[in-house]
């Protein structure tokens, strides 16, 4: 895999206007291409695509901690509802095999989210059973 750092190029018309918002900038998603920009609304972590709900291993433990070196692509493999109604996504490492919960944001595809395989809740790493 080769990885190119920042695609540093790209970036041109975001870096005149999103200043000081390095953390919640946007991405380009590794697997659908697609451009995503900052998160709008329900939810601050923008951690996977709103369009195809892949994410990326960038974490470790905690969410945010960026602390991972795996790099892979984290799969949506399933997605289950917390008792407070809450959506959360399953997301499994293809590279590593690592799974985390993510809260889906407020844009992601809701109907994609719905399309995934329902499993049982479980706790994880970072994300304590609620
Ligand atoms: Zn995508
Ligand atoms: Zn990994």
């Amino acid at each position: 895999m080769s990885r190119t750092s920042k695609d540093g190029a790209r970036r041109g018309y975001a870096a005149t206007r999103g200043r000081g918002q390095a953390r919640s900038a946007g991405f380009r998603c590794r697997h659908c291409g697609a451009t995503v920009g900052p998160i709008l609304y329900g939810g601050h972590h923008r951690n996977h695509c709103p369009y195809c709900l892949y994410s990326t291993h960038v974490d470790s433990s905690r969410m945010g901690d960026r602390a991972s070196i795996c790099g892979g692509l984290m799969e949506p493999i399933g997605a289950f509802t917390r008792p407070k109604g809450e959506h959360v996504i399953v997301h499994r490492c293809v590279t590593c095999g690592f799974e985390r919960y993510n809260r889906i944001a407020g844009d992601d595809d809701f109907e994609k989210v719905l399309a995934l395989p329902v499993v049982p809740q479980r706790g994880g790493p970072g994300e304590p059973a609620a």
